[in-house]
């Protein structure tokens, strides 16, 4: 978080706390990961390559890890190769499946997370004679199942589908079984950007057929800079990155063994008690959607917030359209709250949420995403709270912010 305040910051009148709801955007690591990660950076600091003590102590870890992974996605451990990030995952599934797999086709939507867009329109504008095409959303960002399946009929070549778990920004989430029985049905390869969800619910890939999915550790309360990349037998790949023969030659580059040991922790972390920290987390989103609405006029939530359609750490408010709102983000940060928001791009000049813009939300209102975690209290939603709500009220503005 930034720690350089503005000037204002020193006359607040809030009692000042400090509560991060940004969770969407990274989580703190938890401190039984670090404690897993700190040897590998020590004493166990061999590579993975070497055949000394050393190279097969740090084997032995990336190991651990990938049998994690592969148990929590109840797949084979060939299958689970550890990246760099999970923008990284998403670039080499997106890029080698038409450079391997002879795939000329993309579905995908327009809310995906820029390394997935931006992967497809390479592709697209590299005159390999791959087109992408958007299936149709609503306006809470939900897939239209109907145009998926005319997309997929319309088929002329084979086809990648690549879809979202749980959508960044707004939270919506996509039901993975009935679009992967669709890809089953029209032979399509079915990639999902996992990344917001790893670690928060539950997968099996035996059930639910999916050829790749990705995950990032800082998501899940791991390291920064380590991901991985699942990848079903039946869709082989050749290597993304040529060198070393590291990651059974997919993925050459000496490995990050603190952060792959952290990466496979963080899971076992969270799966243990993913149930437990789900409710806990539901419940503080559900008390912050019962405040907000009860305390805040003209306010409302974007994207699916039901239960089963939404990922249960993430909210996205939607906010009155003023001037107050405009400077929301700030006055949260002055006040020690830190969310993260955008509003849909209201003039060509002006770079806004693409995620907005696609599901044609109002430019005028701002938006504000929380994220929750594991580690935050009913007592910072209230202060969280208490903030909006002062800042929101005309007559309670200036009594905000003192010069
Ligand atoms: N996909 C989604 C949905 C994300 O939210 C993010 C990160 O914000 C990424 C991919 C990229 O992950 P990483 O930060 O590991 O590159």
């Amino acid at each position: 978080m930034n720690t350089a305040r503005p000037k204002t910051a020193k006359s607040f009148t809030f009692a000042c706390m400090k509560v991060y709801l940004d969770n969407a955007a990274t989580t703190p690591v938890d401190k039984q990961v670090l404690d897993e990660m700190l040897p590998y950076l020590t004493e166990h600091f061999g590579n993975p390559s070497s055949i000394h003590g050393y190279g097969r102590k740090a084997k032995a870890a990336v190991e651990k890890a990938r049998k994690t992974v592969a148990r929590y996605l109840n797949a084979s451990t060939s299958e689970v190769f550890f990246t760099g990030s999970g923008t990284e995952a998403n670039n080499m599934v997106i890029k080698c499946a038409v450079r391997d797999l002879g795939v000329k086709r993309i579905i995908s939507s327009r809310i995906e997370h820029h390394c997935v867009l931006y992967s497809a329109q390479v592709i697209a504008n590299s005159n390999q004679g791959v087109l992408v095409d958007y299936v149709k959303l609503d306006k809470q960002g939900r897939v239209d199942l109907n145009d998926l399946e005319s997309l997929l009929i319309n088929n002329s070549g084979k086809t990648l589908v690549s879809l979202m778990h749980a959508n960044n920004e707004i939270g919506t989430m996509l039901n993975l079984g009935k679009i992967a029985e669709l890809c089953t049905r029209y032979e399509a390869y079915f990639h999902s950007d996992t990344v917001q969800t790893i670690g928060y619910f539950p997968f099996d890939v035996q059930k639910t057929k999916i050829h790749f999915l990705s995950g990032s550790a800082h998501k899940f309360y791991g390291p920064k800079g380590v991901g991985f990349v699942y990848i079903n037998t039946e869709a082989p790949f050749k290597p993304f990155l040529d060198g070393g023969s590291q990651e059974r030659n997919m993925r050459a580059g000496t490995e990050n063994v603190s952060g792959i040991a952290g990466l496979g922790k963080a899971l076992e972390v969270a799966t243990e008690l993913m149930q437990e920290n789900k409710e806990k987390i539901q419940e503080l989103k559900k008390y912050m959607i019962a405040c907000l609405s009860k305390e805040i006029d003209g306010i409302f939530f974007i994207g699916d917030i039901s239960d089963e359609g939404s990922n249960y750490k993430v909210l996205s408010v939607s906010l009155p359209p003023d001037e107050k709102s405009e400077l929301m983000l700030m006055n949260l940060d002055m006040a020690g709250v830190a969310a993260s928001g955008g509003s849909a791009c209201s003039s060509g000049s002006e770079k806004g949420s693409h995620v907005l813009e696609a599901i044609n939300a109002d430019p005028k209102r701002k938006v504000i995403r929380f994220s929750f975690s594991k580690y935050n209290t009913k007592q910072e939603i209230d202060y969280t709270i208490s903030v909006l709500k002062k800042v929101m009220a005309p007559s309670s503005l200036k009594s905000a912010i003192t010069e």
